[in-house]
């Protein structure tokens, strides 16, 4: 029998899934993994039956589970409920798939935003449902985190290897750059760019206090290899950079000002909500494995995804 892994990244086409796919051809492609990133044109994960037939077509023996409705503050408030419904749905398919079919492991991407909102700092794995998540977006977190009751549970009535990453606030090529849907680095980028080519102030939303543990897709990219072949609990882990790297929106917006060359007035619409003031979150769990991981710094980091959205005018999405 093949030992050969056979991978699917449910999500494959979006901000994370690049990222996977970006630091295993950097690392090259091993002869023993063979990866399949799909997206919603190959499967509607909403569908059970869709969801059926792309495990029976891949027959994957690992699944990196990425797929969902994802979005930033301003989409989350407009639309919890919607989010809870789709992503509750595409994890129960996607998971009660995988068992059927005995895939080896499962590992789902939650969030650092499904943590309390009231809590104390730093965050770690074992808060996850100690109290309510922020009320801005109550359905994606609620959602995500009964994807770790499942492993859970999967865990304990069938013995699975079904686990989860928290991954703080991702950014890189391929993101949402839609400033009312999108996350708060792509929304400023987008707006640095069309600040530059109109001639227009660049506006910062909200009061540019919040402050926020970046992580460059290609990292997390790199991390999500060592998880999948090497990570061996059921237990969450946090995948965020280290805490003193966390820093404020108004720092974020000049690293990306001075990145797009925007010489430009700059003001702040502080009519805009803020979210929540911080998130700080403890890698103490992942730097215990790896102790020796460099992140990439978040200067060179968003200089490289403002070079990626100049170069890719075609394929932005935004
Ligand atoms: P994107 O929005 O960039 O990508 C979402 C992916 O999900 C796309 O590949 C999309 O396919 C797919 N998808 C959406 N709906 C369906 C569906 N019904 N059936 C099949 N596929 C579907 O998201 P990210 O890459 O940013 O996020 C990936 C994961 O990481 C998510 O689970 C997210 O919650 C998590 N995460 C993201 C963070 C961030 O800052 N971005 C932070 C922490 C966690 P298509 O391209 O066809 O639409």
């Amino acid at each position: 029998m093949s030992s050969k892994k056979v991978i699917l990244v449910t999500g494959g086409s979006g901000l994370v899934g690049h990222g996977i796919k970006a630091a295993m051809e950097r690392e090259g492609q091993r002869s023993d993994e063979e990866w399949h990133f799909v997206s919603s044109k190959d499967a509607d994960l909403k569908n059970r039956a869709s969801t059926e037939a792309l495990f029976a077509k891949i027959k994957p023996t690992h699944v990196i589970h990425l797929a969902a409705l994802v979005g930033g503050l301003f989409r989350n408030l407009k639309y919890n409920l919607d989010i809870f419904r789709i992503n509750s749905r595409i994890n129960d398919n996607v998971l009660s798939t995988a068992h059927k079919h005995n895939v080896e492991k499962v590992v789902s991407c939650l969030s650092t935003c499904i943590f309390p909102d009231k809590t104390t700092y730093p965050i770690d794995e074992t808060m996850v449902h100690d109290g309510p998540p922020h009320d801005s977006s109550f359905g994606y977190s609620y959602s995500k985190r009964m994807i770790d009751v499942q492993n859970k549970g999967y865990h304990i009535q069938h013995g699975c290897t079904f686990t989860s990453v928290i991954a703080s606030n991702v950014f890189g090529p391929y993101d949402n750059f839609n400033c009312e849907n999108g996350h708060v680095l792509p929304g400023l980028i987008r707006r640095a760019f069309d600040s530059k080519a109109d001639g227009t102030p660049f506006v910062i939303w909200g009061t540019g206090s919040p402050r926020r543990q970046f992580i460059y897709s290609l990292d997390l990219g790199r991390l999500f290899l060592w998880i999948m072949r090497e990570y061996k609990e059921v237990e969450p882990i946090i995948l965020a950079a280290d805490e003193e790297s966390e820093i404020s929106i108004k720092e974020a917006a000049d690293l990306v000002i001075e990145a797009v060359g925007f010489k430009g007035e700059v003001i702040q619409d502080t009519s805009k909500p803020d979210g929540p003031l911080k998130k700080t979150t403890s890698n103490a769990k992942l730097r215990k494995y790896l102790p020796h991981f460099v992140f990439t710094p978040i200067k060179e980091a968003i200089k490289d995804t403002c070079d990626w959205y100049g170069a890719n005018p075609d394929i932005v999405r935004k």
